[in-house]
C-alpha cells in the first residue's frame, strides 16, 4: 500500500469530522505519519486538508494544523535536499547542473531543452519547464519566425519558474512584440536582440532578472532596451531585492489566510487551488503586487 493511499482515508475522515475532538484525534494521527513527501501530500490531498484547518475557528485545531504544516514543510525540504527521495524527480532549484553550465549563443539556435522533463506528464514537478513541457503552443502571429522567437523567450523565462504558464506567455509575447517594434520587423537586428535577451534570461546566474521580468517589477519596455551589461547589473540589484521580497512573502504567508480561489493556476502542479493577497510593495502610484500561494504544493509567485 502506498503512503498516499494510507493517508487518503485519514484525509477523508478529517474533511468530514464533525467535532473538535475528532478533528484533533485525526490530526494527531497525521502528525505522526512517517512517510511524508511532496508527492504523497499532493496525491492524498493531505497538505490541502490540513492547510485549510490552519484558519479553523478552534484554536487547538488551528495550532495543531499549523504545527503539522510546519513539520511537513521541513520534511519536504529535507526530501528535496536529499535529491528528491525515492522519486528522484525533484532537485533543489538552483542546484548545480554541471553538464549544461554555460548557455552559449548557439543554444538560441536550437531551443530544445537540454534536460529532458519527466515523461509521465502532470504528476511530477519538473525543475526544468519549457513551452513543450507546459503544453504551450506559441502561435499567435501567423509568422513562424515571430512565434519561434516568443517561444524562445518563454523557454528562457519559464525553465526554473513556478509562475503560471499564462503569465509567462503574456510576458514572452510582450517581449517579442516590443523587440519587433523597436527593430522595424523581423530584421537581423530583431533576431540578434531576441538572442541576446534569451541568453541573458536563461543564464543560471540571473534568477533575479527572470523573476523581475515575470513579476512585472522590470517592465518589458525597459527590459527590451537593456544591453547585456545593463542586465548583469540589473541582476545584482534584483538579487538583493529578491531576498527582501522573500522575507515579505514569508511574513504574508504566515498569518493571512485568504479564501481559496480557482482564479490562479499553479505553474508547478497545474492545480487551481491558490490563496492570494495583494499589497502595495512599492510607491503608492504603482500597481499593487499580488502574492499567490498554491495550497497544494506551496509554490509561490507574485506579479503586478
Ligand atoms: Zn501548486
Amino acid at each position: 500500500m502506498s503512503a498516499a493511499s494510507e493517508l487518503k482515508p485519514l484525509v477523508k475522515s478529517l474533511n468530514s469530522a464533525s467535532s473538535e475532538e475528532e478533528t484533533l484525534k485525526i490530526l494527531n494521527t497525521l502528525k505522526d505519519f512517517a512517510k511524508i513527501t511532496e508527492a504523497v501530500l499532493r496525491e492524498s490531498k493531505a497538505g490541502l486538508a490540513v492547510g485549510k484547518l490552519r484558519s479553523n475557528a478552534s484554536k487547538p485545531v488551528s495550532e495543531l494544523a499549523k504545527e503539522i504544516v510546519r513539520k511537513w514543510k521541513h520534511e519536504v525540504e529535507r526530501e528535496k535536499a536529499a535529491g528528491g527521495g525515492s522519486k528522484g524527480a525533484a532537485k533543489p532549484p538552483g542546484a548545480s547542473a554541471p553538464a549544461k553550465k554555460a548557455v552559449s549563443s548557439s543554444a538560441a539556435a536550437t531551443p530544445s531543452t537540454p534536460v529532458t522533463p519527466s515523461g509521465s506528464g502532470g504528476t511530477k514537478f519538473n525543475d526544468t519547464r519549457s513551452a513543450k513541457s507546459d503544453g504551450i503552443k506559441v502561435e499567435y502571429t501567423g509568422d513562424k519566425t515571430r512565434d519561434k522567437c516568443a517561444e524562445l523567450i518563454y523557454d528562457a523565462l519559464v525553465f526554473d519558474s513556478g509562475a503560471p504558464s499564462e503569465l509567462i506567455l503574456n510576458r514572452a509575447k510582450d517581449v517579442e512584440k516590443t523587440v519587433l517594434n523597436d527593430h522595424g520587423g523581423t530584421t537581423a537586428a530583431y533576431k540578434a536582440k531576441i538572442r541576446s535577451l534569451f541568453v541573458n534570461l536563461k543564464d543560471k546566474n540571473n534568477p533575479g532578472l527572470r523573476e523581475s521580468v515575470i513579476s512585472g517589477d522590470l517592465p518589458v519596455s525597459r527590459f527590451c532596451k537593456m544591453s547585456s551589461q545593463d542586465m548583469a547589473s540589473e541582476e545584482r540589484k534584483r538579487a538583493d531585492e529578491l531576498i527582501a521580497q522573500q522575507n515579505l512573502f514569508n511574513t504574508l504567508g504566515a498569518g493571512e489566510q485568504e479564501a481559496e480561489t480557482d482564479a490562479f493556476q499553479c505553474g508547478r502542479c497545474k492545480q487551481r487551488k491558490c490563496r492570494y493577497r495583494q499589497a502595495q510593495t512599492r510607491s503608492a502610484d504603482e500597481p499593487m503586487t499580488t502574492f499567490v500561494t498554491c495550497t497544494v504544493c506551496n509554490n509561490r509567485w507574485k506579479f503586478s
